[in-house]
């Protein structure tokens, strides 16, 4: 089935909610980076994307092939003779620029002591470098990830949002890659059991046993991706000090990639829909309305969107492709 570019997808009934469609797209590692550039730099053909990523022709062609099959880009001629295809983003594609936006602010301001810095991001309107901040869509107030809630909604639950085994591929592991692409975004969201970890740590999942049962992961997958976690100082054991190491809580850097799983869920609500209803209902705390993410420019407070968006690579000062698209 070929998903539409610029529709959102209907589901089945009582199968994978937007969730595990998110996760299934987006949690995997070699995809993150060809949207990466895609979004950021404008890239659009097979030979430029061999040229940024240590990637082999095999593993582009089939994570290109998912790509487009999702409708997230879409085949073009750019020349007729001879004939050659590039790979466009469509309106599904492009409307994924929260989230690469949130990861590039994370990544900046988390993932210190990389080699090579991590793109910067440049506010048009105001001209300044920033990081994306997170509002609520609906008041405009800043919000921190503790005042917001989650809830299932009529799609909802664990086993219809978990990676489930047909979305699962064989791995082609990009772990010898260096700094420079998204290293620590990648142990959090770059394949689909991390990811829905992390989404069970935000819905207030804490023990070992909460993860395993809501996951339905075998304990050796849980144990691994603590492992991770914890190296990264995301997740961290409640009782350290008094050697209890069976209950888990996010630290302030973990919270932060809020924004992240948050655009990502979003996505998937708007592009994928369960004839339920939502898979998850956010709830902008101590107030009567619903949340949904507005990022806003830390240095002008301004409402962002993606055209107003420029990449710079770490160390220059000039746009090297211009903007993310709106
Ligand atoms: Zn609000
Ligand atoms: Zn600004």
């Amino acid at each position: 089935m070929i998903h539409p570019p610029d529709s959102p997808t209907t589901l089945g009934e009582g199968g994978d909610n937007a969730i595990a469609w998110s996760i299934g797209i987006t949690a995997d590692e070699w995809t993150l980076l060809i949207l990466r550039y895609a979004l950021s730099d404008g890239v659009t053909r097979f030979q430029q994307w061999q040229d940024l990523l240590p990637i082999s022709s095999a593993v582009l062609s089939d994570r290109l092939k998912r790509i487009c099959e999702v409708g997230i880009l879409e085949q073009a001629a750019y020349t007729d003779k001879p004939l050659r295809q590039e790979y466009r983003l469509t309106p599904r594609g492009i409307s994924l620029w929260p989230m690469m936006a949130a990861i590039c602010g994370w990544e900046s301001t988390w993932a210190h002591g990389q080699a090579e810095p991590v793109p910067v991001l440049v506010h048009r309107r105001c001209g300044r470098r920033f990081d994306p901040l997170m509002a609520c869509a609906c008041c405009g107030e800043m919000v921190e990830p503790r005042e917001v809630t989650g809830r299932f909604g009529p799609s909802g639950s664990w086993p219809r949002s978990a990676p489930n085994t047909t979305m699962r591929r064989r791995s082609s592991g990009s772990s010898a890659l260096g700094p420079g692409f998204f290293p620590q975004t990648r142990v959090l969201v770059g394949n689909r059991w991390s990811a829905a970890m992390m989404g069970a740590a935000y819905l207030g999942a804490h023990r070992f046993s909460e993860f395993q049962r809501r996951l339905g992961a075998p304990a050796t997958v849980i144990a691994d991706r603590l492992r991770r976690f914890q190296a990264i100082d995301v997740l961290l054991p409640t009782g350290e000090e008094r050697g209890d190491r069976s209950s888990y809580h996010l630290t302030d850097k973990g919270r932060a990639f809020f924004p992240v799983v948050m655009s990502a869920i979003e996505w998937g609500q708007r592009w994928f829909l369960a004839p339920e209803g939502p898979a998850v209902i956010f709830q902008h705390r101590d107030s009567d309305h619903p949340f949904s993410v507005l990022l806003r420019c830390s240095e002008c407070s301004g409402a962002l969107a993606g055209r107003d968006i420029a990449v710079l690579p770490g160390s220059a000062m000039q746009p090297r492709h211009g903007a993310i698209p709106s």
